[in-house]
């Protein structure tokens, strides 16, 4: 095609009589290689007349096709209208960005109100989490009772106050993803206080009769100065240490366990029995072992020690494994933990600065049995009364 034009132009350049398509067509033999072939950029295309020197034609490379007058947007509109008339079902359709105020407002209202457009649907539960201090005060506005005044608290009360301050799941999840982001935080005391909290299921367990209960009731209503393991300086080692402990912890076992993760944990309650709870250091999930509780502890005291001998009163050694002893306070924190996130297994990671020993941990269904009887006893007979009548608060007044 190409050499047919430069045919035609070559016959109008030359003022020749007749171009190749104004005759037969036929074929020529060329004498010699067609010299009159010339680039692109060397074709000028104009009328032939005599005596007129050529003018600066546009040159075929200097082209653009392209439009100078697009506007993206109008085009954009252009080919959503045609599209949406000729091929309203063009996938191309749905990812086209949408010009704004193309909706109306009662559109929007239409297409929100319309069940058919509902890919699925949620339920949004409004979740309100009351410490048990404002589960009291309207516990004793409901029953008309004056805490300024003495009254009896009857076994009648107490129950009623147990069934008064029960929180159900979603409270009870909430309470620990809450406690899990924050930390130490505000919101954790404030929930642990009124409830007995695993580091106490020992002491309440082994308390006699004979005993005042007052100093633990003062610590669980959160009377008390700090227990002796949160102590600034035993607290910031046992911090930073816990960390680097898990840190060994997770690098010891990632080898052996599929797919393991492990994370902090919040303060977790079974809402079966909400005046209890507990805050186990980490939760571990596996593939392979599933869920357990991981708690760590050390001893500050005792820091420079291996860890089996810093802690020779809580572990013994069976067949070679080192296990948890039954009575003590570790022990009775851990089953606890686990009774709460209903797991069978623990591990107990102790740690000095010289390393750290992973003491596994079963649960113990009948000790836990043993030990609810004695916490709910203890609960009903001095904890109740306590957070009703404020006697311990009185006390300290
Ligand atoms: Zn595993």
């Amino acid at each position: 095609m190409a050499a047919v034009l430069f045919d035609i132009e070559n016959t109008v350049h030359n003022n020749l009589q007749q171009s190749s398509t104004s005759k037969e067509c036929n074929w020529t033999r060329r004498a010699k290689p067609n010299e009159k072939s010339c680039s692109l950029d060397n074709l000028k295309i104009s009328k032939a007349e005599y005596g007129k020197t050529d003018k600066e034609t546009l040159k075929p490379t200097a082209f653009d096709p392209r439009s100078t007058e697009l506007d993206p947007v109008s085009f954009m509109d252009q080919l959503k209208a045609g599209l949406q008339q000729h091929a309203s079902s063009a996938v191309i359709l749905q990812i086209l960005p949408q010009v704004p105020g193309e909706v109306t407002e009662q559109e929007v209202t239409e297409i929100v109100s319309n069940d058919k457009c509902l890919d699925h649907e949620e339920e949004v539960v409004a979740v309100e989490v009351n410490t048990i201090s404002e589960l009291r005060d309207a516990f004793l506005l409901s029953k008309g009772l004056d805490c300024s005044k003495t009254f009896d608290v009857t076994e009648e009360i107490c129950h009623e106050f147990l069934s008064f301050i029960k929180i159900d799941q979603y409270q009870a999840d909430m309470i620990f993803e809450k406690t899990k982001l924050q930390g130490n935080c505000d919101f954790w005391k404030e929930q642990r206080c009124g409830r007995i909290t695993g580091s106490n299921f020992y002491k309440i367990c082994h308390l006699k009769e004979s005993t005042s209960p007052d100093n633990t009731l003062k610590d669980l209503l959160g009377y008390c100065p700090l227990p002796p393991e949160r102590q600034p300086i035993q607290f910031a080692w046992g911090h930073e240490k816990e960390e680097s402990a898990v840190d060994l912890y997770c690098k010891k076992l990632k080898k052996v366990h599929k797919e393991m993760h492990v994370v902090e944990s919040g303060l977790i309650i079974d809402p079966e029995f909400s005046h209890l709870g507990s805050s186990p250091d980490r939760i571990r999930v596996c593939q392979c072992c599933g869920k357990r509780v991981v708690e760590v502890k050390s001893l500050y005291s005792k820091r420079s020690l291996m860890p089996h001998i810093a802690a020779v009163e809580y572990i013994y050694k069976e067949n070679g494994t080192y296990r948890l002893k039954k009575e003590t306070k570790w022990n009775y924190q851990i089953q606890g933990e686990m009774a709460f996130s209903k797991v069978t297994n623990a591990d107990l990671v102790i740690y000095t600065n010289k390393g750290i020993l992973i003491v596994e941990v079963l649960f113990d269904k009948y000790l836990w049995e043993e030990m609810l009887v004695k916490l709910n006893k203890f609960y009903s007979k001095h904890m109740i009364p306590a957070i009703l009548t404020g006697r311990i608060k009185k006390l300290l007044s």
